[in-house]
């Protein structure tokens, strides 16, 4: 029998472009096919982003983390080229080869309209930074990053685009219901009802997709290893209070281990004089961030996140329902995102729609809910954050002001892991699970990586 496809990916995210990317380059005779859930790059579009409602629509698929680019796509595009975050690629592959993978897809990047500058540069300054942030036991990571701007970003995805269409079957607005699997291979079966055979099957279902990719696992008798669950809030401060860093570092990736809990607590995804945006995951609406390059988009306020990190033990083995009901949770409360001045949080009252009026510091989200994040987000996860806002305070004075605003709440949820081997191959032949839905990825960098990584394995089995 005649499989359809030599090759299917499902997901049109970062991972799934770049492992077609490699493929198509390299054997132009092989059939590959992209099946994505989301619109085409051309028809994306967030209501919010374009203000035509304030409070999250509810689009059938949400904009922001679904289509074609995947959730990157009204990112900013901060590129972290290191192995110290973003992912645990290096747990399958060497850092060395993590780094190539990643230098690899910077100079796909570049060709596609990405800056040839990288934004980091290990200075005085910096050595400085960094000095200063250990003497309050904060860890600074450092790596070289490349800000895209969210307006480049896009630009660079239909560079993608372009580049693939002629070369690839990239079809959008097609969501993949179940997989089967078979001699010849397997088969993909659609919720529109139609079926496609392939010989190797790619699943890079970010993390919009992961409970599918999770359910899709358990059903197919795949073992899971539990995965991490990271739970916060969205900080947003004057970008003035935090110049100096951003100004250095462009974002600062700092670790902390609280004295309450010892959990560790980062800070994550650094927006300087950028916006807090909702993302909706199947009807659960959480918070991100994002920032433009051109200087006249920008806004008065630089905002990230904070998140805790927790890892679970037996017996429970389901992170995923974890952070979706506390995200559910603020929903419930605040129809939606939940907004905070730190100073009603820590006097232990919500904060009301004429308190945030009063304000020194101006929301960018308009669609969050005036409300108190300690009925949402677990003790927990809330004493860090606030034990970790006071040592941050330390390194960058005006952090814990009053007016500080803290949007809830903001989880990273992936599915559990699939037991994968080293060229991120499942329990089953030709069939490789990549980026963030995966639980190997967390970032941009690393997940196109990955799809670079699982593509040379395809065509080294094809012969190459
Ligand atoms: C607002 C925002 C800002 C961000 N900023 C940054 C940043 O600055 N730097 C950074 O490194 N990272 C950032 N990230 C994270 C980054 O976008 C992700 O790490 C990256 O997109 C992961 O790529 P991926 O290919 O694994 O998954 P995704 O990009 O999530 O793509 C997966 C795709 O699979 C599709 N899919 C899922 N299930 C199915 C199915 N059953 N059938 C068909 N299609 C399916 C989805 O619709 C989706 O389009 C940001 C994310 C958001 C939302």
């Amino acid at each position: 029998m005649k499989n359809n496809y030599d090759v299917l990916i499902i997901g049109a995210g970062i991972s799934g472009i770049c492992a077609a990317y490699e493929l198509s380059i390299k054997r132009k005779d092989l059939k590959i096919g992209i099946l994505e859930q989301g619109n085409g790059i051309y028809e994306r579009s967030c209501p919010i982003i374009s203000k035509k409602v304030t409070k999250c629509a509810h689009c059938q698929e949400c904009s922001i983390m679904k289509g074609f680019g995947g959730a990157g796509s009204f990112s900013d595009g901060k590129f972290n080229i290191t192995t110290e975050f973003g992912g645990w690629l290096n747990s399958y592959v060497s850092d060395e080869e993590v780094m190539n993978l990643i230098h690899y897809v910077d100079g796909i990047n570049i060709e596609f309209g990405a800056p040839q500058e990288t934004l980091y540069k290990n200075s005085e300054k910096t050595q400085a930074i960094e000095r200063e942030a250990l003497k309050h036991d904060l860890h600074l990571l450092n790596a070289d990053v490349k800000h895209f701007g969210t307006e480049r970003n896009l630009e660079i995805l239909k560079n993608y685009y372009q580049f693939l269409s002629s070369r690839v079957d990239i079809q959008c607005n097609c969501k993949v219901e179940d997989i089967e699997i078979s001699e010849e291979g397997y088969l993909v079966v659609l919720e529109n009802g139609i079926n496609y055979t392939t010989t190797y099957l790619i699943m890079a279902p970010g993390r919009s997709g992961a409970e599918w990719f999770g359910n899709l696992c358990k059903k197919h008798g795949f073992a899971l290893t539990n995965n991490q669950v990271d739970i916060g809030v969205r900080v947003e401060v004057p970008a003035i209070i935090l110049e100096e860093i951003t100004s250095n570092l462009y974002e600062a990736k700092l670790k902390y281990r609280t004295k309450c809990y010892g959990d560790i607590v980062r800070t994550f995804c650094m927006n300087p004089y950028g916006y807090v945006v909702t993302e909706n995951i199947d009807g659960i609406i959480t918070v991100n961030g994002h920032s433009y390059g051109d200087q006249k988009l920008r806004s008065k306020n630089t905002n990230f996140a904070l998140l805790v990190s927790g890892t679970f033990t037996e017996p429970f083995n389901d992170p995923y329902q974890y952070g979706k009901r506390i995200a559910s949770c603020s929903n419930l409360l605040g129809d939606g995102v939940i907004i905070q001045r730190f100073g009603d949080l820590i006097s232990g009252r919500r904060t009301t729609a004429s308190r945030l009026e009063k304000s020194f510091v101006h929301p960018t989200l308009a669609a969050a809910e005036p409300g108190d994040l300690s009925l949402v987000i677990p003790k927990r996860q809330l004493d860090s954050i606030i034990e970790m806002l006071y040592v941050l305070d330390e390194l960058a004075p005006g952090i814990a002001n009053e007016d500080t605003l803290l949007y809830g709440v903001e989880v990273k949820v992936y599915s559990s892991k699939p037991m994968h081997s080293k060229c991120l191959e499942m329990a089953s032949k030709n069939l490789f699970a990549i980026g963030d839905g995966a639980g190997v990825t967390r970032g941009i960098s690393q997940a196109a990586a990955s799809g670079i990584l699982v593509a040379r394995e395809i065509l080294k089995r094809e012969g190459e």
